[in-house]
């Protein structure tokens, strides 16, 4: 790889930038389909009953699962702890996700158009130039976007639970029941009730602090801790992020992530993150506020947040008829932070494997039916998430890197490789080094 020293190597350096993606890209296709997965075909029927399967976490990963599983014939139980839950989140979703997800336009606050990348300098690129006029990035309120797919899980026949899940019991031996111990929030009792369920399989989908992943011995990964302010300014300013968004890279705002400025429907979400300093974090969001300060100045600050976010997958993601998705498993990208996605991705395609292998509820699963979300889930993102983790290595690691990185977004191949790849997580012409998804 290239050393940054000047931003006049840009050009060099993304000529190899994109080689050596590309090179790791195609060692870990061969190595990925060397590996192959034994299908459950001897699982016995289901005598008089459907399989059934809980759910556990009712964000975009539980709420989508929940909905595929209901539809595919699968007795689904989503067990959710704060039914008015507002996920701490910048809420930036990738133009593919309100097509695959059929989301309604009117739970999108704003579509972005205008994304301004700001070097530690301050010099500002506009990275939304390329984007043709039916593209955009959606900014969705988390407690909107989660409650619609929990509602549409409901409406596909699941059985939606406010409780709080507490313990897993492992079954007693192969095609026995597993026992879920959880606190049942029935007409708003302080406390809950404490109840138990058997179910055939799990869904974990509890985030990032996944109680389904300790019942497992899952392992812990590395995290980011990220920090948000929603900041109500005036109607006057407003109108400057009404299709804009803002990512600002420096020393100042985070040693190894960016601050950004997202617009809601009459807010901004302001924010950053970072792994490697997590007791500096106030201090960074002081920056990032004053980095914004000429454009939210005046603003009042309506809800303060914060929350770990993955830094990479958890050593195991199944094991035996429980299986991990979204924040649970591991799945946000570095360098961009994004989760939502692949978090609805990951639920829907642990629970296409399970209404497959269990040919739509009529049959039990095996370990073998998760494994085969697992690899397709990796085959599809894994060099996704490689080369996110290349960039964030190579330009957040100092401001000249930043400066250069900024620069290089000046650039329309850069923006048209990036931008497709971000709205549609896809290969396109011209760019060799995203998978088709
Ligand atoms: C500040 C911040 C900004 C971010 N910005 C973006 C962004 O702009 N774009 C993007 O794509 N990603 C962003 N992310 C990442 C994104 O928020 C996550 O990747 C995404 O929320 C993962 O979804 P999930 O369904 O896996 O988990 P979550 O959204 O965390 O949902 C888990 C659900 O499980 C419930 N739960 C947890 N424990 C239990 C329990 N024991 N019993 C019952 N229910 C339980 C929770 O209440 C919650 O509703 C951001 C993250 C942070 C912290």
């Amino acid at each position: 790889m290239a050393s940054i020293s000047s931003t006049a190597g840009s050009a060099v350096l993304r000529r190899d930038f994109f080689g050596s993606a590309l090179e790791s890209h195609r060692k870990n296709e061969v190595s990925l389909r060397r590996s192959v997965i034994r299908a459950s075909k001897y699982s016995p029927k289901l005598p008089n009953r459907r399989l059934r399967v809980a759910v556990i976490g009712g964000g975009p990963a539980g709420g989508a699962a929940a909905e595929t599983l209901a539809k595919g014939g699968v007795e689904t139980v989503l067990i959710e702890r704060k039914l008015d839950n507002c996920k701490p989140c910048g809420g930036a979703i990738p133009l593919c996700m309100v097509g695959e997800f059929g989301l309604p336009l009117d739970i999108i606050d704003r579509r972005v158009t205008k994304m301004k990348m700001i070097s530690p300098s301050n010099v500002a690129v506009d990275i939304g130039r390329t984007l043709k006029p039916n593209e955009y990035i959606g900014m969705v309120r988390r407690e909107v976007l989660d409650a619609y797919l929990r509602e549409r899980a409901a409406e596909s026949g699941a059985e939606v639970i406010n409780g709080l899940f507490l313990q897993l019991d492992m079954p007693e031996g192969p095609n026995q029941q597993y026992k879920i111990h959880y606190s049942h929030y029935e007409g708003g009792a302080l406390g809950g009730q404490r109840k138990t369920m058997e179910v055939d399989a799990v869904i974990g989908a509890d985030g990032a602090n996944s109680r389904v992943a300790k019942s497992i011995d899952a392992g812990d990964y590395e995290y980011a801790i990220a920090f948000q302010e929603r900041v109500k300014i005036q109607d006057d300013k407003m109108v400057y992020y009404e299709e804009r968004a803002e990512m600002y890279v420096g020393d100042d705002v985070s040693p190894d992530f960016y601050g950004w400025v997202f617009p809601k429907c009459d807010h901004v979400a302001v924010g950053t993150g970072t792994v490697t300093h997590k007791g500096q974090i106030k201090q960074f969001q002081a920056a990032t506020r004053l980095r914004a300060k000429d454009k939210i100045e005046g603003g009042k600050i309506i809800r303060v947040e914060a929350h770990p976010i993955p830094e990479h997958p958890r050593p195991r993601r199944s094991s035996g008829r429980v299986a991990l998705v979204g924040d649970a498993a591991g799945y946000v990208t570095k360098c961009s932070g994004e989760g939502i996605y692949f978090a609805a991705k990951s639920g829907r395609m642990c629970a296409e494997a399970i209404v497959e292998g269990s040919e739509n509820g009529t049959r039990m699963i095996d370990e073998s039916d998760l494994k085969k979300y697992l690899e397709k889930f990796d085959r599809m993102y894994w060099p996704t998430y490689k080369v996110l983790d290349i960039l964030q290595k190579v330009f957040y690691r100092s401001n000249p890197a930043r400066e250069a990185f900024v620069e290089m977004c000046a650039d329309e191949y850069v923006q048209k490789m990036t931008f497709d790849s971000y709205l549609y997580k896809k290969v396109v012409p011209g760019n060799p080094w995203m998978i088709s998804s």
